[in-house]
């Protein structure tokens, strides 16, 4: 560390982003990424720009990439403002709204971006214990008057608050803002973002980085009043005008509006994940059902780093948090019905049990 590092960054946790060891090749299931390939219009869309845009920067309002996701929620691109990744567009709305020693909330469990954030930007963060079942308690959030961060539905626990859950927690304090992180929103729940017209203290996020099988390209977008909105682009370009790449833009323009490819991918998911956590309940496991794209488990007859360290031996990587209240869990993302079929097998191998049916 340098003698000019900030106190507040020497002294904090970063953010730890799934392991990517590369002294063999893994099935990598731990970090909600896609085993799907991106739309195939998207690989069309970013040879052709490829070739013909790079040599100039875009139009920094990004207004065809903004159209394209109003498209899916039949509302304007000036309700919709586009980042690199959800991550950063969480990060505007932090740097726009939340000014240092401001109060925020979110889960004791959740999203760890959160907590790096509030760190980053000097807040006085405070988390609220999930229950004993690991559901949020929609009471601390109508109740305090912190501002509000959730994912919806939760990661790493997948479990979700229903829409009106959360627009007691928006009604109940206007001049407080509210941050729901959708990110997982299109694998079954329903969005919040019908509320957007209604009240203009929240901001719904989601990302190209799950349902889009886009991670690598750094596309998330928020959707909110068209104030809110223009308050973050004026953000935007008194920090960084041009925070995504031309490739990106017209690859997720294309993604936005192959909403068919979209939906099959995440139908395919859908149905690996319920086959998935029939067949780890069939184990004994305590399974936490999702609408996610990962399954959330205590498994038994083996200890949760026991069984996330052998699956790594057999070149499965998935992910286990060394934390409280979370280390008797393993967290998988759904791959291919290949992928997690091979997955079962090996379970079944660690466990001792013959594979025959
Ligand atoms: C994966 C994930 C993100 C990351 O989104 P990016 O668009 O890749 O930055 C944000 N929030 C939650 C809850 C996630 O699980």
């Amino acid at each position: 560390m340098s003698y000019f590092l900030l106190d507040e960054f020497k002294n904090s946790t970063p953010y730890q982003p799934g392991e990517m060891p590369n002294d063999r090749d893994y099935l990598k299931l731990n970090a909600n990424e896609s085993s799907y390939p991106p739309s195939p219009r998207v690989l069309d869309a970013m040879t052709a720009a490829e070739v013909n845009s790079v040599t100039h920067y875009c139009d920094p309002h990004y207004i065809s990439l903004r159209k394209a996701i109003g498209s899916i929620y039949d509302i304007g691109c000036e309700n919709v403002f586009v980042g690199n990744g959800a991550d950063e567009v969480l990060s505007f709305a932090m740097m726009a709204f939340f000014r240092r020693g401001m109060k925020v909330c979110f889960p004791d469990i959740t999203y760890d971006f959160y907590r790096a954030y509030a760190v980053t930007y000097g807040l006085d963060y405070k988390q609220f214990p999930l229950r004993e079942d690991y559901t949020i308690d929609v009471n601390d959030y109508v109740n305090t008057d912190r501002d509000v961060i959730l994912a919806n539905p939760n990661n790493p626990t997948g479990q979700a608050l229903s829409v009106s859950d959360i627009e007691r927690i928006v009604a109940a304090n206007p001049k407080r803002m509210v941050l729901i992180d959708e990110a997982y929103v299109d694998y079954g729940i329903e969005s919040c973002v019908p509320l957007t017209a209604k009240y203009s203290n929240l901001i719904v996020v989601q990302t190209f980085s799950k349902s889009r099988n886009m991670p690598g390209a750094r596309i998330g977008f928020a959707i909110a009043s068209s104030d809110i909105i223009d308050d973050m682009e004026r953000v935007k370009f008194s920090f960084n005008p041009f925070n995504l790449s031309t490739l990106a833009i017209a690859g997720g323009t294309a993604a936005a509006l192959d909403k068919e490819y979209t939906a099959l991918c995440v139908g395919k998911i859908k149905y690996t994940r319920e086959w998935f956590e029939d067949e780890l309940e069939k184990l004994g496991f305590h399974v936490y059902r999702t609408e996610t794209n990962f399954v959330f488990f205590q498994p038994k007859g083996i200890g949760a780093v026991e069984l996330t360290a052998k699956l790594k031996e057999k070149g499965i990587l998935v992910r286990y948090y060394d934390e409280k209240r979370l280390d008797t869990f393993v967290r998988i993302t759904i791959g291919t019905e290949t992928e997690m079929e091979r997955v079962l097998v090996t379970i079944r191998q660690i466990l001792g049990l013959s594979n025959a049916a």
